[in-house]
C-alpha cells in the first residue's frame, strides 16, 4: 500500500484588480455575499442619510445585482468595539485620534482567507464638515456623496488607485471635489472581481454622463484653501485581516491659487 504524503495546497496568486489581496496574493472581496449589509450608526445625522443613500446607489448602478444595501439607521454600538462583529456599521464620529486629523474618513475591513467578513466606515465629524446630497457646494466643506462612495469601495475590498478621476484616488478637497463611479478602471476593477455583475454598456454610459453634469457645474466656482496643499499624504501599515484604509484631506489637480 502506497504512503500518501500530507500536502498543502498553496492557495493560486490573482492579479490585484485594485482590491487588497491576502498573503497569497488573492483578491480579497465579499464574493457572492453581496449585497454588503450596512446599518448607520444612530449618530449620524438625519440630514447626511440621503448621502449616503446615494453613495449606495452609484454602487448600485453599475451591477445587475444589490452590491450596497442599507438595513437601519439607529443602529447602536461604538466603533472601537465594532471591528469583526461581522456587522458592517457606519460611524459618524466626533472624536478622532489628534495626530490623524486630517483623515476624512476610515474604513476597517476585517477577511478570513480570501473572503471579506465585516466593513466599518468611520466619518470624521471632528475635523471636518460636509455638504450633503443636493447642497450648493460648500467652501470648507467635504463632499459627503463623494466620501461615502469611496469608503465603500474600501468596504467591497478596493485599495487606492493613482488614477485621478477613479473613485479609489485616496484624495478628495474641500469645497467642490467631486468623485462618482464612473472611471473605467473602477467598473473593470468591479468586474475583474464580482464578475458578470457588470451592467450593460448602455446603462454604464447613461450613468457617466449623469455624473459628467454634476462635475461641470461642480467646477463652475473653485477656490481651495491654501492649507490643503501642505497636507502630506500617509500610508497607514496593514496588517493581515485588518486594514485601515487613509483618506486624506488635501488639494486636488483643480485647484486654483
Ligand atoms: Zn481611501
Amino acid at each position: 500500500m502506497p504512503l500518501v504524503g500530507c500536502t498543502q495546497k498553496v492557495p493560486e496568486p490573482q492579479k490585484s484588480c485594485y482590491f487588497v489581496q491576502n498573503k497569497h496574493e488573492q483578491r480579497v472581496s465579499w464574493k457572492s455575499n453581496l449585497p454588503v449589509k450596512f446599518r448607520v450608526h444612530k449618530d449620524v445625522p438625519k440630514e447626511a442619510r440621503e448621502s449616503i443613500t446615494q453613495a449606495a446607489k452609484e454602487w448600485n448602478l453599475i451591477s445587475t445585482k444589490n452590491v450596497i444595501q442599507i438595513v437601519s439607521w439607529d443602529a447602536e454600538g461604538t466603533p472601537s468595539k465594532s471591528y469583526a462583529d461581522r456587522v458592517p456599521t457606519i460611524f459618524w464620529k466626533k472624536d478622532w485620534e489628534v495626530n490623524k486629523a486630517s483623515e476624512q474618513a476610515r474604513t476597517i475591513v476585517v477577511w478570513s482567507g480570501n473572503t471579506l467578513r465585516d466593513a466599518d466606515i468611520w466619518i470624521n465629524a471632528k475635523n471636518f464638515t460636509f455638504s450633503y446630497y443636493g447642497d450648493e457646494f460648500g467652501y470648507m466643506k467635504v463632499d459627503l456623496v463623494s466620501l461615502v462612495v469611496h469608503e465603500m469601495g474600501h468596504a467591497l475590498g478596493f485599495a487606492h488607485t493613482t488614477s485621478r478621476e477613479s473613485i479609489m484616488y485616496p484624495r478628495l478637497a474641500r469645497g467642490f471635489d467631486r468623485r462618482s463611479v464612473d472611471h473605467l478602471k473602477d467598473l473593470e476593477a468591479f468586474s475583474c472581481e464580482y464578475g458578470d455583475s457588470i451592467v450593460e454598456p448602455s446603462v454604464m454610459l447613461a450613468a457617466i454622463e449623469e455624473h459628467a453634469e454634476t462635475v461641470v457645474a461642480a467646477e463652475v466656482s473653485v477656490e481651495t484653501p491654501n492649507e490643503e496643499l501642505n497636507n502630506p499624504s500617509s500610508e497607514e501599515p496593514t496588517q493581515e485581516g485588518l486594514v485601515e484604509s487613509v483618506n486624506n484631506a488635501s488639494q486636488s489637480s483643480q485647484v486654483v491659487q
